[in-house]
């Protein structure tokens, strides 16, 4: 029992625990170095019009191909980042590759890149860093857009708000990824003019089979439009889920059935299977 200490007070002792521990730091420890041995990459997924053939720009995804494990999924690493303080550094550089390889690309194709809330910190000056990734990449902000999640307004201060006007003035668009997923989706919508939503993929899995959901995303297609925001509807797998969100309204698809992510490289611009190089 607690209250007469002793050994069994500290009986918590869990070698399964302590090798994940163990394999987390080693993993934190490679993850600082990926960047300057070029391991960190970014992938592009393609992103169309409600037709499905008309191309309107790609979102970056990162990659992180470890020398002995392969690669490692963002799930994993990019929150490990966000623990260790790296997320700064590695989303600083994932914006200027972004903007630069987006600069090579014909107008007026965009780039998305994911955004983390620790980039949003007063310190870390996030409006300099995308004037300064546009300013040496010499993209139009018009073709920079950042995606955000709800777990950063979450943390809602005033400073999030105005860092985020601070990029709508400069024409960088913002969108809310992951729309649905989070609490109380709606009360942010309001708190900032988001030029789109992105409409979580859980949604669009269920939309098929059941009535209700197909009732969720016409009404949130309805709302955003109201309110003058385009819907991006994610991962679309499947024919029948792409020829509903196409009567839903939704103004962009994305998905592996249109496009899996791929490297800079083997990106068409005008093809769809040129994208589908991700195993
Ligand atoms: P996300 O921003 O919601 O990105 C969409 C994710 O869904 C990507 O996973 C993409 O590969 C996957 N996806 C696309 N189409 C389909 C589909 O049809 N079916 C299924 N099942 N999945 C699909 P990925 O690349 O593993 O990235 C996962 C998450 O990691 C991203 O979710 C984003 O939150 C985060 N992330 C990725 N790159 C970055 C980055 O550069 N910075 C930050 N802060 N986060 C990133
Ligand atoms: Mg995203
Ligand atoms: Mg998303
Ligand atoms: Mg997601």
């Amino acid at each position: 029992r607690a209250k007469t200490g002793g050994r069994n007070c500290f009986s918590f002792y869990d070698p399964a625990l302590d090798r994940e521990l163990a394999e987390r730091r080693s993993l934190a420890q490679d993850l600082r170095s990926a960047l300057a041995d070029g391991h960190l990459s970014l992938h592009y997924q393609p992103l169309w019009a409600n037709d499905g053939t008309t191309l309107l720009g790609y979102e970056a995804l990162m990659r992180w191909r470890h020398p002995q494990r392969g690669m490692v999924p963002p799930a994993e690493f990019i929150p490990l980042a966000e623990q260790t303080g790296q997320i700064e550094a590695l989303g600083a550089w994932a914006l200027q590759r972004a903007c630069l390889e987006a600069a090579s690309w014909p107008a007026p194709l965009h780039v998305a890149v994911n955004l983390s809330a620790a980039q949003f910190r007063p310190t870390h000056d996030l409006v300099r860093v995308v004037e300064r990734a546009l300013e040496v990449a010499g993209l139009s902000a018009a073709r920079l857009e950042l995606e955000i999640t709800e777990s950063l307004l979450m943390s809602g201060t005033d400073e999030v708000l105005r860092t985020l006007g601070g990029l709508s003035a400069m024409g960088v668009r913002i969108a809310m990824d992951d729309f649905g997923t989070g609490y109380s989706s709606l009360a942010y919508l309001w708190r900032f003019p988001f030029d789109k939503i992105k409409i979580d993929r859980a949604f669009t899995s269920s939309l098929v089979h059941d009535a209700k959901v197909a009732l969720i995303v016409r009404s949130i297609v309805s709302l955003a439009h109201a309110m003058g925001m385009r819907v991006n509807a994610e991962g679309v797998e499947t024919e029948p889920q792409m020829a509903m969100l196409q009567s839903l309204g939704c103004d962009e698809l994305q998905g592996y059935l249109l496009g899996r992510p791929g490297p800079a490289e083997a990106l068409d611009h005008r093809k769809v299977e040129a994208v589908n190089t991700e195993a």
